[in-house]
């Protein structure tokens, strides 16, 4: 089988179990686990925030970052399929009392209009506005700098926070060659994910003012996720970021190889997904049965993801057992 469903299935590589197994440790909560002392130092910098935080996950991260900002009753603003209000099972509103609203947008890319639509500075203070980037459901898209700022400024305007869902944000700067920071600073929090492309069993890491950072450690607390020796997983998230950064461009790369086999336009293919078409339904059964197994994107798409454990056979391999299967899809 060659299982392109996520790159949440990447296994640590033996390097990085060595990583682990080597890292000096102490308790998080004291602050003297000094290996996530060091990733939250080295992260913050990355990002060009004052300060950063380890979490367990970085659905965690989001949920924190969406708590430090907010006050129950205010409006969560996000493309209709982002992470936050599609895949964090209600958190938004149960955690932080927020009323979630989502808007269709082109490529996951939320414009001025529709925050100046829907948050209106006479219904309620602040408000959230959350971007993420690239934006999983529209194929791993990357927001354009110049449209996540205008957005972001339409946001400040009605005085509301911003967000950015950066679970894949090295996806982005890999691929369109920008600086992390050079979106992040544009939001006032920010969240890593260490286990999607960049391999690590668990971990995320959010960024933001120090002010900001200090309140999250109290939803850290209230959500359970502060740790103890932490620096075992910070330790994986170090390794990544020294190893497995700058290889995400093989990862796009057979995407893009694969779309084109498969007879897709490899140019719609931005990031290490392919979104495939499934109108009827069936090309994921059909798929499985050829040996390739397929991920949800959203309604209708299917999607083929690369990552660290998909090597160049297995697109060989997955494109000889797609392309009859697409024939009459695609
Ligand atoms: C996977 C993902 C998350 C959550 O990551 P976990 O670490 O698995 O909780 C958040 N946002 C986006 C866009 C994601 O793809």
């Amino acid at each position: 089988m060659v299982d392109l469903r996520s790159d949440t299935l990447t296994k640590p590589t033996a390097a990085m179990l060595a990583a682990m197994a080597s890292a000096e440790v102490g308790d998080e909560q004291y602050l003297e686990d000094p290996t996530t002392n060091e990733l939250q130092r080295r992260t913050a910098e990355l990002l060009g925030h004052e300060a950063a935080l380890f979490l367990p996950t970085a659905t965690m991260a989001n949920q924190a970052a969406l708590r430090a900002q907010t006050t129950p009753g205010s409006v969560l603003l996000a493309e209709e399929r982002t992470h936050v209000l599609v895949y964090e099972w209600g958190g938004p509103a149960v955690h932080s009392g927020l009323i979630m609203r989502g808007v269709p947008a082109q490529a996951g890319r939320v414009r001025p209009d529709d925050v100046a639509g829907v948050l209106d500075p006479d219904l309620g203070p602040g408000g959230i506005v959350v971007l993420e980037n690239t934006h999983r459901s529209s194929g791993g898209r990357i927001w354009p700098l110049d449209d996540l700022r205008a957005t972001a400024g339409a946001a400040r305007e009605r005085g509301a926070a911003v967000h950015l869902d950066g679970a894949r944000l090295f996806n982005a700067s890999v691929a369109a060659g920008i600086e992390p920071s050079a979106w992040a600073t544009l939001a006032d929090s920010v969240t890593i994910c260490f286990s999607k492309g960049l391999g690590c069993p668990t971990g995320a890491i959010l960024a933001g003012s120090a002010a900001l950072i200090e309140r999250a450690w109290e939803s850290k607390y209230l959500f359970g996720g502060a740790m103890r020796q932490s620096g075992v997983l910070a330790a994986a998230a170090l390794y990544a970021l020294d190893h497995h950064v700058d290889r995400l461009d093989e990862d796009h790369a057979r995407a893009r190889r694969l779309a084109e086999g498969i007879g897709l336009d490899p140019a719609g293919v931005e990031t290490n997904f392919v979104a495939i078409p499934d109108p009827d339904g069936d090309v994921e059964a059909r798929a499985a049965d050829a040996g390739v197994l397929l991920g949800h994107l959203r309604p209708g798409w299917l999607r083929a993801v690369t990552h660290l454990d998909v090597g160049d056979e297995d697109i060989d391999v997955a494109i000889a057992a797609l392309a009859p299967q697409l024939v009459n899809t695609v």
